[in-house]
């Protein structure tokens, strides 16, 4: 009988005792009696095969199946074949064919055996594939650029399960798609989140979803959309990181059933390292940007501060900057070099170690600035400051300015300095040259004016016209020289401050008439319609009569010169606040905008073909600005080129109304005064004599110059006038040792000379330098101001209108004065100039006048100089009064006060000098 035969007829018997092997294996127990008879009854039937080749086939298929869908081990599989061979062996007939059987036996053994190296070999596929996406995987997290190696993943992975495609989505910030990455065999594009689960799309993260047999009724659109037609088994899994949705990981096979749980559990693991990398990624993409952005600011500031360093350094001026603390923290080259101090002397260093370099006065000054600058808190007091210093023998400015945010807060203070050693000398020489050669220009010039005089005037027979005609020529180009050398003279007087100025009550109306009236006739010439309106009651002014006709002849002069034939030049003077207005309104070429901010500067004339024609010297302008300052006034112009201009100025009005009658101090009040004259010159002196002894003074004369410093010590003259040309001594020496000694000292001396000016005389303090021949009325104006100069006065105040007012008065009573705009400028000058007298007002920038009278009263130097406090913010007028004298102010002055008030003040602080200095 065939073992076929048998098997069919055996079969029930065969199956049931392989049954009870079957169901005591662990894959079998769960499963129902039919699958698991369904599982010996495959391997029976593969035993039926007729050839062993079919039967090997049929047993490796039945393995494979039994390992898949029941996942039995081959240690099972084992089992069951054993158990189907032993139930065989024990019902088959001792006489049937054995040699056939054991011959299937072996074949299915070999079968069995070669299916399970089969296994074996794809298991050590499948691990070592795990372990090289574990490595992976382990890259993917510690890269941080996920673009590298996700593609690596999705290759390890997809030989791992067996799928032949696989794609990585990630979400696109920009367009909010999802879009490959990441691609294996993979024919899908973009997808969009939307059509995604609701759970995905929320960031849940979810088990992969897995379809084995596509295309499926009940798949969701979206699958076929992100697989290829091809596709058969496809598993897909969101990326979630942090709460949100990053992409998609699929892998497909075109094979049915492809994926078994293994591979999805595989396929979970992998997501959720791609997942977690790609969350790493998206933290460090946005570290990396910020830190991109604050290196681009870095870099940007260092470019910043190199750029500043580079203009510091090739700057030509100095420039020292000081933190908060004064501390220096830069030097640039220029200010070492104009220092002479290197760098590494002063940074980090105190402000003290810079200011060292200056002599001492510069380094007082230096350092006050420096302290108000740092001291104050306010940021609205804190003000630049200017001075000049010396070093050695040269001068430096220096320019100290806070710096401040556009917040107000203060960074620390940078000072400026630049060498101006040549500059102040140049202009000192200039100064002095001017000032000489126009002094010897006037002789000549007064001869040459003199002698055409002469000849027009027909002094030496008469003169055809043609000559006549000649000498107006010459007369009128002499008159222009003398203007020029009058212009120059008057401004190095300013510069040297030797200028004449007697201010006096009066109404500017009558200067404006004077003025009008002298420049009538050429309007008329210019067929020029010259005009001028006074309004009414106009209040007095302090005025020098002289400077205020040469400022008005100077702008009306203008308007003429500048207003084409036929024009308009009209002067009106009016009240404003305080003070008197003039305006000269011309309807003449005008300015334009580029030279109206210079035209007051020396020698400047603007660029048009009337102003060269006119032929001024440009120092007009200059002229007016200085004469119209020294009245503390203001001057300014208005103009609109081609259709005229405006030259407006104001200058203070005297105390009101109700000013009481000028009063001097009762050590002015005359009495009889002595004058001693040295001169060798027998008609000078008597000229002076007589001049003299007709003002009243008592006058005696000497000739000999070696014995005239004992006898004016024994005489004690008020006054002094000295030759310095003298048969047995020099002039010079006689003026050194009157002023050297003790005795006579004090007393003013005036020079009355034949020898030019050379400042020489100057040096030993002399009162005035008059050369000879001089007019009487001269002489006698010298010798009353020498006598009543009572020395110089400080007046500390910032407002102008006021500086102006106390000036006037001052000098009314013989005092020069010295103006400081606060309390820093005050200890400074007085400190230079060792004043007589302070006028110092409370309130003021800076250092105000509290702290200035504190200072000066604890100096030594300038306790003893009388102080007049000047305030208008006072309550309670006799508290403040005791507050101030307790202070050590002489008196004290509210404002508003009349120049009386003023003249009372002053004469009473200056009380108890005067006893003592009187006899
Ligand atoms: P000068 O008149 O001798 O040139 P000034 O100092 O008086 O010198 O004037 C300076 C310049 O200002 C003049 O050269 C001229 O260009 C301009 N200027 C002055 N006054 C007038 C004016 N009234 N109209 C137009 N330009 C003027």
């Amino acid at each position: 009988m065939s073992f076929d035969a048998w098997l069919h007829r055996h079969g029930a018997q065969v199956e049931a005792r392989c049954l009870a092997v079957v169901q005591e294996l662990p894959a079998y127990t769960v499963l129902p009696t039919e699958e698991s008879l369904s599982s010996c009854r495959g391997l029976a039937e593969a035993l039926l095969a007729d050839q062993p080749g079919a039967l090997m086939e049929r047993a490796q298929q039945w393995a494979e199946r039994e390992m898949r869908e029941r996942g039995a081990t081959p240690a099972e599989l084992l089992a069951i074949a054993n158990g189907l061979c032993q139930a065989v062996r024990d019902l088959a007939p001792a006489q049937e064919d054995l040699g056939q059987l054991n011959g299937r036996f072996d074949a299915l053994g070999t079968a069995l055996a070669r299916c399970f190296a089969d296994e074996v070999e794809r298991l050590s596929a499948v691990q070592s594939h795990w372990e090289a996406l574990c490595e992976i995987t382990r890259e993917l997290n510690a890269s941080l650029d996920v673009g590298r190696t996700l593609h690596r993943t999705l290759a390890a992975l997809i030989e791992a399960i067996g799928a032949g495609m696989g794609v990585v989505l990630l979400a696109d910030g920009e367009s909010g798609q999802l879009v490959p990455e990441a691609v294996i065999n993979w024919q899908g594009g973009n997808l969009s989140p939307a059509v995604l689960p609701s759970a995905w799309r929320e960031g849940e993260a979810d088990s992969p979803l897995l379809l084995n047999d596509l295309p499926a009724s009940d798949a969701e659109p979206w699958v076929e959309t992100l697989a290829s037609p091809d596709v058969r088994s496809v598993m897909v899994a969101p990326l979630v990181s942090k709460g949100a949705l990053r992409g998609l990981l699929a892998a497909a096979s075109a094979r049915v059933g492809a994926f078994d749980p293994h591979h999805v559990r595989l396929f979970r693991g992998v997501v959720s390292q791609v997942a977690m990398a790609i969350g790493n990624a998206e933290v460090y993409r946005l570290i990396s940007e910020q830190a991109q952005e604050l290196g681009q600011m870095v870099r940007q500031q260092q470019d910043e501060a190199t750029e500043r360093q580079a203009i510091l350094t090739s700057i030509a001026d100095g420039v020292v900057v000081h933190d908060p603390e004064g501390r220096t923290i830069l030097v640039n080259p220029a200010a070492e070099r104009i220092l002479d101090t290197p760098a590494a002397q002063l940074v980090g260093q105190d402000f003290r170690a810079l200011f060292s370099v200056f002599d001492s006065r510069g380094r007082e000054e230096a350092t006050a600035a420096m302290g108000a600058l740092l001291g104050v808190h306010r940021p609205e007091v804190r003000q630049a400051f200017r001075m000049n210093l010396e070093i050695d023998s040269r001068v430096v400015r220096a320019h100290l300015s806070p710096v401040l945010t556009e917040q107000g807060d203060f960074l620390g203070v940078v000072t400026v300095v630049r060498d101006v050693t040549k500059a102040v000398e140049e202009n000192r020489a200039r100064s002095e040259f001017v000032s000489n050669v126009s002094h010897e220009l006037r002789t000549p010039m007064t001869a040459i004016k003199g002698y055409t005089d002469l000849l027009h005037a027909g002094s030496v027979g008469s003169i055809n016209d043609g000559q006549a005609r000649f000498l107006g020529i010459i007369k009128n180009n002499a008159d222009r020289l003398t203007a020029l050398i009058n212009d120059l003279l008057d401004i190095t007087r300013v510069d040297t401050g030797r200028v004449r100025f007697e201010p006096r009550p009066m109404q500017i109306g009558d200067v404006i008439a004077d003025v009008v009236n002298v420049l009538a006739n050429q309007a008329v010439a210019k067929d020029q319609t010259l005009t001028y309106e006074v309004v009414g009651g106009l209040p007095d002014i302090l005025g020098d009569r002289d400077r205020l006709n040469q400022v008005l002849t100077n702008l009306v002069g203008n308007g003429m010169r500048y207003t084409p034939k036929g024009g308009e030049i009209e002067v009106r003077a009016y009240p404003v606040d305080g003070a008197v207005r003039v305006d000269v309104r011309d309807t003449g070429i005008g300015i334009a905008p580029d030279d109206l901010g210079r035209i007051f500067e020396r020698f400047y004339r603007a660029d048009h073909p009337l102003v060269w024609e006119s032929g001024g010297s440009g120092l007009g302008l200059a002229i007016v600005k200085m004469f119209v300052e020294m009245h503390g006034g203001r001057v300014w112009v208005a103009s609109e080129q081609g259709k005229g201009s405006t030259f407006t100025f104001v200058l203070p009005m005297t105390a009101p109304a109700d000013a009481r009658p000028r009063r001097v101090p009762a050590r002015l009040i005359a009495r009889v005064r002595t004058i001693m004259v040295l001169d060798d010159e027998q008609d000078v002196a008597n000229f002076v004599r007589m001049q003299l002894e007709d003002g009243g003074y008592r006058v005696s004369v000497l000739r000999s110059g070696r014995s005239f410093v004992a006898r004016a010590e024994e005489r004690r003259p008020d006054l002094i006038i000295l030759d310095l040309t003298l048969p047995d001594a020099d002039g010079l020496d006689v003026l050194r040792d009157l002023k050297r000694s003790s005795v006579t000292a004090e007393i003013p001396v005036i020079v009355l000379t034949r020898v030019t000016d050379d400042g020489a005389a100057w040096k030993w303090g002399i009162m005035e330098y008059l050369s000879k021949p001089v007019a009487g009325e001269d002489l006698l104006r010298s010798v009353e101001e020498a006598l009543t100069w009572q020395g110089r006065a400080l007046i500390v105040d910032d407002d102008a209108d006021t500086v102006g007012l106390l000036s006037a008065a001052i000098r009314q009573i013989g005092f020069t004065p010295l103006v400081a705009t606060d309390g820093y400028e005050a200890l400074a000058m007085t400190r230079r100039h060792r004043p007589d007298l302070i006028l110092l007002d409370l309130r003021m920038p800076g250092m105000d006048g509290y702290e200035a009278l504190s200072h000066l009263k604890r100096d030594a130097v300038t306790q003893a100089i009388p102080i007049v406090v000047i305030s208008a913010h006072v309550a309670d007028t006799e508290q403040e009064r005791k507050r101030l004298i307790a202070m050590g102010a002489a008196s004290f002055l509210p404002k508003p006060f009349s120049i009386g008030d003023l003249l009372d003040q002053i004469e009473s602080a200056l009380r108890p000098v005067s006893a003592h200095a009187s006899p």
